[in-house]
């Protein structure tokens, strides 16, 4: 089975602002493994929070064999090819699709079915509103009229008038993420101040290493409180959950596929609340998260909607309720970008 990568820079249809930084593109790598005319697809996109970038996740490619013989189901081609991600999630996640994407095709089965999923029951996926100039926010939510659902980043020293100007615009139930922006404090009264405002929950109020906090939130916000940046595999659950109603699962922190699943099923034995999210990435890793979306309450899979020169097709969204692809394996296929796979 043949190995290679190719890298790409994504662009942000508006500048993607949160609490710590504002991007207008982002770097992803696509890796292909290609057996008998099969194309498995797998994409890393590596974030600084977790202190991955794009040269790391290329340097540890350059260094990958492009050659691996013997891959007879997934496990093996994951214990293979993972050690040479170097424990960076991004890569081991890229690794992870392609392995499965070209399994599955070869069994012809959609990707879902694999994990025992019914495609059939996707879920609604909110929409960000990042952080921007205050006077953009109504094109943006006029953008955002087909999901029913929106997520405004918050984390800034006017938060409040980003919510006013949202609920001047629309009612729709809003998803607030700080990105660790607020402090104990502040954290307090904006969830006070939320509540009543038809906000579903708040994501990561303060910073990971502040747990404790964020315990002494939980018992008095009247709005659930979801972690994304404390919360990166199953081994982190056990400690977090009494600090939290709810947990972000994303493969750029997780890795495997199946780590993602593990993670579902730990967050269920501790009756935490599960949302699927992602990073800003291409139809690649969000159509692959989405194959796991029908296992969760929540889906936030909106990063290649963010976009505006995703090179693949995949999963849709149609009146913001998320639509797997027919085909087999991850379903993705390239569109008319004659370097990629
Ligand atoms: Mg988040």
């Amino acid at each position: 089975m043949e190995l290679s990568f190719i890298p790409y820079r994504i662009q942000c249809r508006h500048p993607f602002g949160i609490a710590r930084s504002t991007h207008e593109y982002y770097d992803v790598v696509y890796v292909y493994l290609q057996e008998n005319g099969f194309v498995g697809r797998g994409e890393a996109a590596p974030a600084s929070r977790y202190s991955e970038t794009i040269e790391l996740v290329l340097s540890r490619l350059e260094n990958c064999p492009t050659y691996f013989d013997d891959i007879s189901n997934p496990e093996s081609g994951l214990d293979k090819l993972v050690p040479f991600a170097g424990g960076m999630k991004s890569l081991e996640a890229a690794f992870s699709m392609a392995v499965f994407d070209i399994w599955t095709q070869k069994q012809k089965l959609p990707l879902y079915s694999y994990f025992g999923v019914e495609a059939a029951i996707a879920p609604v996926t909110s929409f960000t509103i990042a952080i921007g100039e205050l006077d953009s926010i109504p094109e943006k939510i006029k953008e955002a009229e087909p999901y029913a659902i929106l997520k405004i980043k918050l984390g800034t020293k006017n938060d409040k008038e980003i919510i006013d100007t949202v609920r001047d615009c629309t009612e729709k139930p809003v998803r607030v993420d700080a990105n660790e922006g607020w402090d104990l404090q502040t954290a307090m009264e904006m969830c006070e101040w939320l509540s009543g405002k038809n906000i579903e929950f708040v994501e990561q109020p303060l910073p990971a290493d502040q747990l404790d906090k964020t315990a002494i939130l939980r018992s008095s916000s009247p709005i659930p409180i979801f972690a994304d940046e404390n919360c990166m595999t199953s081994q982190d659950i056990p400690t977090i959950a009494h600090a939290f109603h709810g947990i972000n699962i994303k493969l750029m922190k997780c890795g495997c596929l199946l780590e993602a699943k593990r993670m579902i099923e730990t967050a269920r034995k501790h009756d935490l609340q599960i949302m699927l999210g992602c990073m800003v990435e291409s139809s690649v890793g969000i159509t692959a998260a989405a194959h796991l979306s029908p296992l969760v309450d929540y889906a936030d899979l909106d990063g290649n909607l963010l976009i505006d020169n995703d090179p693949y097709t995949g999963v849709s969204v149609i009146n913001g309720q998320i639509v797997l692809p027919k085909g087999n394996g991850l379903g993705v296929e390239v569109k008319n970008v004659s370097d990629l796979k």
